[in-house]
């Protein structure tokens, strides 16, 4: 039987309990043998913000996994020079994998609503097959309309995973940091330490 991977993209600035339990829950519904985490060199789609240094937002990621022996970490898009697409980073994974591995895209309902707008999207909706996990914010209707849709439309291979709803961003943990509130049990514990280690999030400080 084949391996099966999932592939988890993000920003992770910084990761948080909300991109953990959806990955674990995935992991365990679609019984992958393990989650490779791929935080986003410099994202197409934030390019415009200032968003933590490469280095930060990997070492963060390694930190909030290191106990898991089902998941590692990926540093084919911070490493690389340019603008990485997922598309591109699903090729080369799927090239350094080979025939005998399936791969799985794992993303949150926010990612799945804005899909058609990422680089090649008809393409990257035929060849790859998607895990698109509930959040809140999103109307589970909207994101169940939206799938179907795009199966009608691309032939796309999407399945929806309602998974238990943390009300977590990492736009809410940086504005926290920067407002000097706490956000212990929101992520783990190192990369709390790690975040007020490094500075990062401060107001005015700009975590590079
Ligand atoms: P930001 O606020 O900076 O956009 P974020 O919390 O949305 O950060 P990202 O790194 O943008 O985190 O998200 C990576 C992936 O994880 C996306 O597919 C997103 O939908 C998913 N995701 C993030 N947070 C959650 C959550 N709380 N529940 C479910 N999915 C989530
Ligand atoms: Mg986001």
């Amino acid at each position: 039987m084949k391996n099966r991977i999932g592939v988890m993209g993000g920003t992770f600035d910084p990761i948080h309990y909300g991109h953990l339990v959806l990955a674990e829950q995935v992991r365990s519904e679609l019984s992958l043998d393990r989650i490779i985490f791929v935080p986003a060199g410099i994202p197409p789609h934030k390019k415009e913000l200032s968003i933590s240094n490469n280095i930060h937002r990997h070492f963060m990621t390694v930190l909030a996994t290191i106990d898991n022996p089902n998941f590692i970490v990926s540093d084919i898009e911070v490493h690389a020079q340019k603008v990485s697409y997922t598309i591109d980073t699903l090729h080369r994974l799927k090239e350094l994998y080979g025939n005998d591995h399936s791969i799985f895209f794992i993303t949150g309902a926010d990612a799945i609503l804005d899909i058609e707008s990422w680089k090649d999207s008809k393409t990257l909706l035929k060849t790859f097959k998607f895990i698109a996990g509930t959040r809140p914010g999103h109307q589970n209707d909207d994101l169940e309309r939206k799938i179907s849709l795009l199966k009608k439309q691309y032939d796309a291979d999407i399945h929806l995973l309602e998974v238990p709803a943390l009300a977590i961003s990492s736009t809410d943990i940086r504005n926290r940091v920067g407002m000097g509130k706490s956000i212990k049990y929101l992520i783990p514990e190192a990369v709390e330490q790690y975040i007020y280690k490094n500075r990062l999030y401060e107001r005015g400080v700009s975590g590079e």
